[in-house]
């Protein structure tokens, strides 16, 4: 291996320096690593953690990833959908809370009805959350899948301005694995321009710890992510979900548990590393891991966390994986106690403020 040094120290990594921070398995040399990555952090997208309040505002789903615990064939989901007001009233406890942002997900639909709910709901959480604090209201990020061109463009018109849409692993032939035949790798790269050409900050991740992944496709994943030139990351570990096709694996995961977990870290940290100005997020399947596992995500190199909004009473009905945390609580119980957490660690909050993601903003300026 090279000297860990020479590539720590490198501006641009390339596929294989990439290949060698995420193979690391010395602790010693794992928290060079990891102290790069914060630094990185700190100079190029500063000291505060951003807060987006998620509201899963309905698990009803046309597909079948094989993955994923909510696809529209696991019959023991009980399906829901908030009502308009209720979406607004979490979006304004965010608010109030001083989140700055919001995140709308749900499972997947593209028929009318669906649409229009999406539209009407973002406007009205737009005009409904102005303040002295944030005159243009929340910021709003979408994350409802794979949609046409002119739905996002309405979606844009209605007040997002970022959206998620995960690659979920950029191998083509892994992603055909995981997917039923109605969902393309194609379609999923035609929705990310999509979102780019429509002006959307855009957002993609991939799912860490597959079976039959390799570390060359994990490092291909971040080359991935400089491609499409993307402005936000989530990315998480795979966790087995048992009412799926992949329940299969579940003994598969339970023996490289803590092996999934150490590469999701090392995988937040290479991509910061890699793309410097993003924003990535530390996202909840990380606790579902180890108890701690966002504030870690913090420390290699996260700037975004995504405390859950969705109304106690639907929570566990929105569990796309195994030990998914904090689906017991009650709304502000979540965002309160992450905040102490985030605040213990001495890290900054950054409150009343929609914390976008400063690539996009020099993306823009260059244009
Ligand atoms: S991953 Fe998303 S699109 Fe696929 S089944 Fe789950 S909710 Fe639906």
């Amino acid at each position: 291996m090279k000297n860990l040094d020479v590539i720590l120290g490198k501006e641009n990594l390339d596929f294989e320096d990439i290949q060698q921070l995420l193979s690391l398995e010395e602790p010693e040399e794992i928290e060079l690593l990891r102290r790069k990555a914060f630094e990185v952090k700190q100079e190029n997208v500063g000291p505060k953690i951003y807060l987006r309040g998620l509201i899963e505002f309905s698990n009803y789903c046309i597909n079948d990833c094989y993955y994923c615990g909510i696809r529209k064939s696991n019959s023991s989901v009980k399906r829901y959908w908030l009502d308009e007001d209720e979406v607004v009233e979490c979006a304004r406890y965010a608010i109030n809370k001083g989140y700055g942002s919001i995140v709308l997900q749900s499972g997947e639909r593209r028929d009318q009805r669906f649409i229009d709910f999406v539209c009407r709901t973002v406007e009205r959480i737009k005009s409904e959350t102005r303040s002295e604090k944030l005159p243009d209201g929340a910021g709003i990020t979408l994350c409802v899948g794979e949609q046409s061109y002119s739905t996002y463009k309405r979606f844009f018109e209605a007040g997002a301005h970022r959206y998620l849409l995960r690659i979920e692993t950029s191998n083509p032939e892994l992603f055909a694995k995981i997917h039923p035949e109605s969902v393309s790798f194609a379609r999923r790269l035609e929705c990310l321009y999509f979102l780019k050409d429509i002006g959307f900050q855009v957002g993609t991740g991939v799912m860490i710890g597959l079976p039959g992944q390799t570390i060359e496709d994990l490092a291909r994943d971040i080359l991935f992510f400089k491609e499409i030139d993307a402005d936000m990351i989530g990315m998480g570990p795979y966790i087995v979900h048992k009412q799926t096709p992949m329940a299969e694996y579940e003994e598969y995961f339970r023996k490289n548990k803590y092996k999934i977990y150490l590469l999701s870290l090392k995988m937040i940290a290479v991509t910061r590393l890699a793309l410097k100005d993003v924003n990535i997020a530390s996202t909840t399947a990380l606790q579902a891991l180890y108890p701690f596992g966002r504030e870690e995500g913090f420390r290699f190199g996260a700037n975004v966390v995504m405390p859950l909004l969705t109304p106690g009473q639907y929570r566990r009905e929105y569990v796309l994986y195994e030990g998914k945390p904090c689906i017991d609580e009650f709304t502000n119980d979540c965002g309160e106690c992450l905040i102490r957490r985030i605040t213990n660690l001495g890290m900054e909050l950054g409150l009343n403020e929609w914390g976008d993601s400063l690539h996009f903003r020099k993306r823009k300026s260059e244009k």
